[in-house]
């Protein structure tokens, strides 16, 4: 069957998946998701460790300089956007939550800067909680693979994955598809030659059919 399959040669490719953001904390691992957006967690990772030496606790991120900040989140992009956000993200968690991350999606949900892809992210991460998080990797692999339609939004990729595969497996599978695309079915110049699942691919069929 395909999905067992894919899931066969995802376990031979990435047998023990990491999230490859760097995090300490709960906190630390929800900023370093929320600039991650438009970003790459190779990038997030090089300016983390700055903000997180330099501001130890979250009472010292509320109250941070937001032009230090700035400068400091700048080579992620949509730095001036995105310090605002941590800041207020800091204050919140510090002021409201008792410095701890709630797992209610609601109240996550209504943090600046924090949409549905990153509380999935978040959740299955850092509480291993089942969900799916749709990303561009993962959104690019669902299609080529015909586990999803070509005109699917992230959302219609989020229950078709969760519907197609057993519920213990989705963090896990999350990972997998995001290290497969990022490193193996990338945006251009994927490695179809030494990829087994060609026989379900969108992707070649396309291309020996033109
Ligand atoms: Fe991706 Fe190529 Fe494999 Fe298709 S054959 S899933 S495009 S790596």
């Amino acid at each position: 069957m395909k999905t067992i399959e894919i899931e066969n040669y995802l376990n031979e490719l990435f047998p023990e998946p990491k999230c490859e953001l760097v995090y300490h904390t709960d906190y630390e691992l929800l900023i370093a998701i929320v600039l991650s957006a438009q970003s790459t967690d190779k990038r997030v990772n090089t300016v983390t460790p700055i903000i997180f030496s330099k501001y130890l606790s979250l009472k010292d991120l509320k109250k941070a300089s937001l032009t230090d900040l700035e400068n400091i989140i700048r080579p992620v992009g949509s730095f001036r956007r995105k310090s605002v956000y941590v800041k207020e993200i800091a204050r919140r968690i510090d002021e409201n939550y008792n410095g701890i991350v709630p797992r209610e999606r609601e109240i996550l949900e209504s943090f600046p800067g924090v949409g549905r892809k990153t509380v999935n992210v978040f959740l299955s991460e850092f509480y291993h909680m089942p969900f799916i998080a749709v990303d561009t990797h993962v959104e690019r692999v669902s299609k080529r693979l015909r586990l999803a339609y070509m005109k699917d939004d992230v959302l219609k990729i989020e229950n078709k994955l969760m519907k197609k595969f057993p519920k213990e497996h989705w963090a896990r599978l999350h990972l997998q598809l995001v290290l497969f695309g990022r490193y193996h079915c990338k945006a251009m110049k994927p490695e179809c030659s030494s990829c087994k699942l060609r026989c379900y691919c969108r992707e070649i069929k396309e291309k020996s059919v033109g």
